[in-house]
Protein backbone atom coordinates (compact mmCIF):
# COMPACT_ATOMS: atom_id res chain seq x y z
CA UNK A 1 0.00 0.00 0.00
CA UNK A 2 1.22 3.34 -0.56
CA UNK A 3 2.10 5.74 2.49
CA UNK A 4 0.35 8.93 2.48
CA UNK A 5 3.11 11.92 2.43
CA UNK A 6 1.40 15.86 3.10
CA UNK A 7 2.63 18.94 2.55
CA UNK A 8 1.51 21.57 5.05
CA UNK A 9 2.78 25.07 3.80
CA UNK A 10 1.13 26.21 6.59
CA UNK A 11 0.81 30.52 5.82
CA UNK A 12 3.55 30.22 3.40
CA UNK A 13 4.45 31.81 0.54
CA UNK A 14 3.74 34.85 0.06
CA UNK A 15 3.39 35.04 -3.53
CA UNK A 16 1.11 32.70 -6.12
CA UNK A 17 4.35 32.58 -8.25
CA UNK A 18 6.30 31.26 -5.66
CA UNK A 19 3.07 29.06 -4.49
CA UNK A 20 3.02 27.50 -8.34
CA UNK A 21 7.07 27.46 -8.50
CA UNK A 22 7.18 24.99 -5.37
CA UNK A 23 4.07 23.17 -6.65
CA UNK A 24 5.68 22.43 -10.08
CA UNK A 25 8.90 21.73 -8.85
CA UNK A 26 7.11 19.16 -6.68
CA UNK A 27 4.94 17.51 -9.08
CA UNK A 28 7.91 17.24 -11.40
CA UNK A 29 10.22 15.43 -8.35
CA UNK A 30 7.49 12.81 -7.35
CA UNK A 31 6.37 11.83 -11.08
CA UNK A 32 6.78 8.21 -11.43
CA UNK A 33 7.18 7.53 -7.04
CA UNK A 34 5.06 5.11 -5.72
CA UNK A 35 3.47 7.31 -3.13
CA UNK A 36 0.38 9.32 -2.31
CA UNK A 37 1.19 13.07 -2.30
CA UNK A 38 -1.04 15.69 -1.07
CA UNK A 39 -0.30 19.24 -0.86
CA UNK A 40 -2.40 21.64 1.39
CA UNK A 41 -1.49 24.94 0.22
CA UNK A 42 -3.11 28.46 1.78
CA UNK A 43 -6.52 28.38 0.54
CA UNK A 44 -6.23 31.01 -1.49
CA UNK A 45 -4.01 28.95 -3.75
CA UNK A 46 -6.24 25.70 -3.92
CA UNK A 47 -7.79 27.37 -6.53
CA UNK A 48 -7.72 24.65 -9.45
CA UNK A 49 -6.46 27.12 -12.02
CA UNK A 50 -3.65 27.88 -10.00
CA UNK A 51 -2.32 24.50 -9.99
CA UNK A 52 -4.37 21.81 -12.00
CA UNK A 53 -4.39 18.66 -10.72
CA UNK A 54 -3.06 15.25 -11.37
CA UNK A 55 0.23 13.62 -10.02
CA UNK A 56 -0.69 15.04 -6.86
CA UNK A 57 -3.99 15.26 -4.73
CA UNK A 58 -4.95 18.92 -3.09
CA UNK A 59 -6.03 19.50 0.53
CA UNK A 60 -6.96 22.76 2.61
CA UNK A 61 -5.50 23.15 6.15
CA UNK A 62 -9.09 23.98 7.65
CA UNK A 63 -12.59 23.64 7.05
CA UNK A 64 -15.44 25.37 9.05
CA UNK A 65 -18.45 23.26 10.51
CA UNK A 66 -21.17 24.57 8.56
CA UNK A 67 -22.23 24.30 4.60
CA UNK A 68 -22.81 27.87 4.31
CA UNK A 69 -24.17 30.89 5.85
CA UNK A 70 -23.22 34.29 7.93
CA UNK A 71 -20.16 33.17 9.01
CA UNK A 72 -17.42 36.03 7.96
CA UNK A 73 -14.22 34.57 6.71
CA UNK A 74 -14.96 30.81 6.78
CA UNK A 75 -14.52 28.38 3.87
CA UNK A 76 -17.32 25.16 3.78
CA UNK A 77 -16.44 21.71 3.54
CA UNK A 78 -19.12 21.49 0.22
CA UNK A 79 -17.12 24.54 -1.07
CA UNK A 80 -13.67 22.50 -0.94
CA UNK A 81 -15.03 19.70 -2.42
CA UNK A 82 -17.03 21.18 -5.11
CA UNK A 83 -13.48 23.07 -6.25
CA UNK A 84 -11.48 19.78 -6.43
CA UNK A 85 -10.00 19.17 -2.92
CA UNK A 86 -9.32 15.97 -2.04
CA UNK A 87 -7.85 16.41 1.73
CA UNK A 88 -8.51 18.91 4.61
CA UNK A 89 -6.31 18.85 7.52
CA UNK A 90 -8.30 18.93 10.65
CA UNK A 91 -7.34 19.69 14.63
CA UNK A 92 -3.63 20.81 13.90
CA UNK A 93 -1.72 21.67 17.24
CA UNK A 94 -1.16 25.66 15.50
CA UNK A 95 -5.34 25.62 14.78
CA UNK A 96 -5.91 24.50 18.56
CA UNK A 97 -3.62 26.82 20.23
CA UNK A 98 -3.85 29.78 18.00
CA UNK A 99 -7.69 29.75 17.42
CA UNK A 100 -8.81 28.22 20.10
CA UNK A 101 -9.89 24.98 18.37
CA UNK A 102 -11.23 22.36 20.99
CA UNK A 103 -12.00 18.68 20.38
CA UNK A 104 -15.68 19.13 20.06
CA UNK A 105 -14.97 21.56 17.60
CA UNK A 106 -12.86 19.38 15.31
CA UNK A 107 -15.58 16.63 15.70
CA UNK A 108 -17.90 18.98 13.79
CA UNK A 109 -15.05 19.75 11.39
CA UNK A 110 -14.68 16.35 10.80
CA UNK A 111 -18.38 14.81 10.51
CA UNK A 112 -18.97 17.91 8.43
CA UNK A 113 -15.92 17.19 5.78
CA UNK A 114 -16.79 12.78 6.05
CA UNK A 115 -20.57 14.09 4.88
CA UNK A 116 -19.17 16.87 1.95
CA UNK A 117 -16.83 13.47 0.93
CA UNK A 118 -13.65 15.24 2.20
CA UNK A 119 -10.96 12.48 3.21
CA UNK A 120 -9.48 13.64 6.77
CA UNK A 121 -6.25 14.62 7.67
CA UNK A 122 -7.33 14.58 11.75
CA UNK A 123 -3.93 15.41 13.77
CA UNK A 124 -3.27 14.81 17.57
CA UNK A 125 -1.11 14.70 19.86
CA UNK A 126 0.74 15.74 23.43
CA UNK A 127 2.09 18.88 24.58
CA UNK A 128 6.12 19.06 26.37
CA UNK A 129 4.50 19.95 29.40
CA UNK A 130 2.07 16.85 28.96
CA UNK A 131 5.05 14.18 27.75
CA UNK A 132 6.85 15.86 30.90
CA UNK A 133 4.15 14.51 32.93
CA UNK A 134 3.80 11.12 31.06
CA UNK A 135 0.73 11.85 29.74
CA UNK A 136 0.52 11.88 26.21
CA UNK A 137 -1.46 8.60 25.53
CA UNK A 138 -4.43 9.95 27.86
CA UNK A 139 -4.43 13.34 25.63
CA UNK A 140 -4.06 11.57 22.49
CA UNK A 141 -6.75 8.99 23.51
CA UNK A 142 -9.22 11.90 24.56
CA UNK A 143 -8.10 13.39 21.77
CA UNK A 144 -9.09 11.05 19.49
CA UNK A 145 -12.33 9.60 21.36
CA UNK A 146 -13.80 12.97 21.40
CA UNK A 147 -12.64 13.85 17.60
CA UNK A 148 -14.41 10.97 16.15
CA UNK A 149 -17.28 10.31 18.71
CA UNK A 150 -20.30 9.38 16.93
CA UNK A 151 -17.71 9.03 13.43
CA UNK A 152 -18.82 5.68 12.32
CA UNK A 153 -16.64 4.89 9.22
CA UNK A 154 -13.10 6.23 9.50
CA UNK A 155 -11.52 3.71 6.85
CA UNK A 156 -8.94 5.60 5.20
CA UNK A 157 -8.84 8.28 7.33
CA UNK A 158 -5.30 9.43 8.44
CA UNK A 159 -4.49 10.49 11.97
CA UNK A 160 -1.69 11.64 12.07
CA UNK A 161 0.70 11.66 15.54
CA UNK A 162 2.15 15.28 15.96
CA UNK A 163 3.44 15.50 19.06
CA UNK A 164 3.44 19.73 19.69
CA UNK A 165 7.06 19.96 21.20
CA UNK A 166 7.98 18.36 17.66
CA UNK A 167 6.79 20.64 15.17
CA UNK A 168 8.85 23.25 13.93
CA UNK A 169 11.27 22.89 16.23
CA UNK A 170 13.72 20.87 15.12
CA UNK A 171 13.37 17.96 17.85
CA UNK A 172 11.74 15.21 16.07
CA UNK A 173 10.47 12.27 18.49
CA UNK A 174 12.68 9.64 18.33
CA UNK A 175 12.02 6.73 16.14
CA UNK A 176 10.85 4.27 18.95
CA UNK A 177 8.15 6.83 21.09
CA UNK A 178 6.70 7.69 17.75
CA UNK A 179 6.50 3.63 16.91
CA UNK A 180 4.76 3.08 20.55
CA UNK A 181 2.57 6.23 19.84
CA UNK A 182 1.32 4.75 16.27
CA UNK A 183 0.73 1.33 17.71
CA UNK A 184 -1.31 3.01 20.52
CA UNK A 185 -3.64 5.26 17.84
CA UNK A 186 -3.70 1.25 16.04
CA UNK A 187 -5.14 0.22 19.09
CA UNK A 188 -8.15 3.14 19.42
CA UNK A 189 -9.03 3.35 15.68
CA UNK A 190 -7.78 0.36 13.78
CA UNK A 191 -8.82 1.16 10.56
CA UNK A 192 -7.37 4.56 10.51
CA UNK A 193 -3.99 5.04 8.54
CA UNK A 194 -1.29 6.51 11.00
CA UNK A 195 1.12 9.21 10.09
CA UNK A 196 3.84 10.40 12.02
CA UNK A 197 4.47 14.82 11.56
CA UNK A 198 7.60 16.90 13.68
CA UNK A 199 10.48 18.29 12.41
CA UNK A 200 9.97 15.53 9.22
CA UNK A 201 13.32 15.85 7.18
CA UNK A 202 14.61 13.95 4.58
CA UNK A 203 17.49 12.10 7.04
CA UNK A 204 14.88 11.04 9.16
CA UNK A 205 11.79 10.56 7.03
CA UNK A 206 12.38 7.14 6.24
CA UNK A 207 12.90 5.80 9.89
CA UNK A 208 9.66 7.13 10.82
CA UNK A 209 8.00 4.47 7.84
CA UNK A 210 10.79 1.95 7.27
CA UNK A 211 11.42 1.48 11.86
CA UNK A 212 8.46 3.01 13.05
CA UNK A 213 5.71 1.49 10.86
CA UNK A 214 3.95 4.80 9.92
CA UNK A 215 1.74 4.73 7.16
CA UNK A 216 2.91 8.10 5.67
CA UNK A 217 4.12 11.40 6.85
CA UNK A 218 2.86 15.13 7.70
CA UNK A 219 5.64 17.60 6.45
CA UNK A 220 5.73 21.53 7.82
CA UNK A 221 8.80 23.55 6.67
CA UNK A 222 10.28 20.84 5.00
CA UNK A 223 7.58 20.81 2.11
CA UNK A 224 8.30 24.17 0.96
CA UNK A 225 11.46 23.24 -0.05
CA UNK A 226 10.55 20.97 -3.07
CA UNK A 227 13.93 19.27 -3.57
CA UNK A 228 13.84 18.68 0.00
CA UNK A 229 10.18 17.53 -0.07
CA UNK A 230 11.04 15.31 -3.02
CA UNK A 231 13.75 13.40 -1.12
CA UNK A 232 11.35 13.07 1.77
CA UNK A 233 9.15 10.77 -0.57
CA UNK A 234 11.56 8.55 -2.13
CA UNK A 235 12.99 7.68 1.35
CA UNK A 236 9.67 6.13 1.45
CA UNK A 237 9.57 4.15 -1.29
C1 LIG B 1 3.16 20.48 10.67
O1 LIG B 1 2.95 21.64 10.39
O2 LIG B 1 2.23 19.67 10.71
C2 LIG B 1 4.53 20.05 10.93
C3 LIG B 1 4.73 18.81 11.24
O3 LIG B 1 5.50 21.00 10.83
P1 LIG B 1 7.10 20.76 10.79
O4 LIG B 1 7.36 19.63 9.81
O5 LIG B 1 7.67 22.04 10.33
O6 LIG B 1 7.53 20.38 12.17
Amino acid sequence: MKNLIVANWKMNPASQKEAKEIFDATRDGVKGLGQEIVICPPSVYLYASVFGKGIVSMGAQNVFWEDKGAFTGEVSAVMLKDLGVEYVIIGHSERRKYFGETDEIINKKIKKSLEAGLKIIFCVGETEEERSENKQEEVVERQIKKGLEGVNDILGMAIAYEPVWAIGTGKACGVEDAKKMQEFIRKLAPEARVLYGGSVKSENSGDYIKQAGANGLLVGGASLNAEEFVKIVKSAE
